[in-house]
């Protein structure tokens, strides 16, 4: 390696895990991590968590930017915003500033999507993708009552839970048929609407959010159905998209995601990425599991062992304590069949081939705890 460091773009998960890993195996090496955010360390997982906890932006952030850089001995660039890539010079740029790096590791996560709106209240819809975010949220809901949440899918879901338990009245709008469509079959969807409903929450299933409007001090949402919804302040959890914009600008193969194979080496060879904005080997996995097993893959490569990341069982937990899910995502091209077992909001759906190869499951409510068994039929998810 050049005597230039390696350099992280993003101080998420993603980039703080891989520097944990990297210097669990190297003690010496230079590091420099460079974020457009404050830096501070904290678990994303925890922002649809945080109302029903009453817990600030400040209580959740776990360490500082500087605790990082003189815990894992490495310089963190706050408040700074990588504009561009030249990997042919082997430099990121800062506006016009260039830096060397010897590796660079793209960790610059997801961006939300951001609705088409038309009305004059665009300054009251939030989006909750990062701690600078929460807090901008929390102080705009401070004293307000009422919240219309645009999506029903994981992230929706557990704001609505989440928000209806710290004392809000909760409507949620999303143009599917059952909530969690893309994770869940309708039967355990149903059972998990079933309890926010006896949270209070509202559900309008099938329209779109097409207009949000100021009225006096409330705001009222126009539905493409016609129905009308009045309201304090919206919040926008219609998706997350990988980053692209600075990899595509550098002439990286981009797909879905940052394209990387399984070493997470993208097009370009001293260029890697991880955790929300990498796609490996076709998939793009916006959860933690995922990331954590490629910070540790990844850090064995840059340290000099070059490492191949596999992914095992990872099911996917959806944080509504009024009926819990646990979920095994069923792949896009998979063939079987569904069978599923409803007992009240205990719901336990099972996918299998024709072999009775079980290839994934939902479990609702009291049948969570049958993930255990279930985990151990299930074939990893990249071996
Ligand atoms: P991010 O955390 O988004 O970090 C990206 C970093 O890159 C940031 O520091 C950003 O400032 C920086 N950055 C971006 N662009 C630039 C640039 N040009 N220059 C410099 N820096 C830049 N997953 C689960 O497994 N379980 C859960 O229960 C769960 N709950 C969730 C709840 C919510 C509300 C959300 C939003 C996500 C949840 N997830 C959950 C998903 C999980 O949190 C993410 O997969 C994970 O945090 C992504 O980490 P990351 O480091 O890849 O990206």
């Amino acid at each position: 390696m050049s005597n230039a460091p390696v350099i992280v773009i993003g101080s998420g998960l993603a980039g703080y895990n891989l520097v944990k890993e990297l210097r669990k195996l190297n003690p010496t090496q230079e590091i420099m991590m460079i974020t457009a955010d404050d830096g501070s360390n904290y678990s994303k997982p925890m922002l649809s968590t945080g109302f029903g906890k009453n817990k600030t932006a400040a209580d959740l952030a776990m360490a500082s930017a500087a605790d990082m850089a003189e815990q894992f001995n490495l310089v963190v660039r706050t408040n700074t915003r990588v504009t561009n890539i030249d990997a042919a010079a082997k430099k990121v740029f800062v506006g016009e500033e260039p830096i060397e790096y010897s590796k660079l590791v793209l960790a610059w996560g997801a961006e939300v999507v951001s609705p088409r709106m038309e009305g004059d209240a665009g300054d009251s819809i939030f989006s909750i993708n990062d701690l600078e975010d929460y807090a901008k949220f929390r102080a705009a809901a401070e004293g307000k009552k009422r919240v219309l949440i645009m999506g029903a899918g994981l992230i929706g879901a557990e704001f609505a839970n989440d928000m209806a338990t710290g004392g809000f009245e909760i409507d949620v709008v999303a143009p599917c048929e059952h909530i969690l469509p893309s994770l869940l079959p309708a039967e355990a969807a149903d059972a998990v609407q079933n309890g926010l409903e006896g949270l209070g929450v509202r559900f309008h299933l099938g329209p779109l959010v097409t207009r949000v409007c100021k009225e006096g001090d409330a705001l009222v949402a126009h539905l493409s159905n016609g129905q009308t919804i009045e309201t304090d302040i919206v919040v926008s959890a219609i998706g997350l998209r990988p980053r692209l914009d600075l990899a595509v600008k550098a002439g990286l193969q981009v797909n879905q995601g940052v394209v990387v194979n399984r070493e997470l080496q993208t097009s370009e060879p001293d260029i890697y990425a991880l955790g929300d904005c990498a796609e490996v080997e076709g998939r793009v996995l916006l959860y933690v599991l995922p990331l954590m097993a490629s910070a540790r893959a990844l850090a064995k490569t840059l340290n000099g062992e070059a490492t191949a990341v596999s992914y095992g069982v990872m099911p996917v937990t959806v944080k509504t304590p009024v009926v819990p899910v646990a979920v095994a995502p069923v792949a896009a091209d998979s063939e079987g069949s569904w069978s599923i077992d409803v007992q009240g909001n205990d719901v336990q759906a099972e996918f299998r081939n024709s072999d009775g190869q079980l290839l994934g499951y939902a479990l609702t409510g009291a049948k969570v705890m049958n993930k255990v068994a279930l985990n151990k039929e299930l074939p990893p998810l990249m071996p």
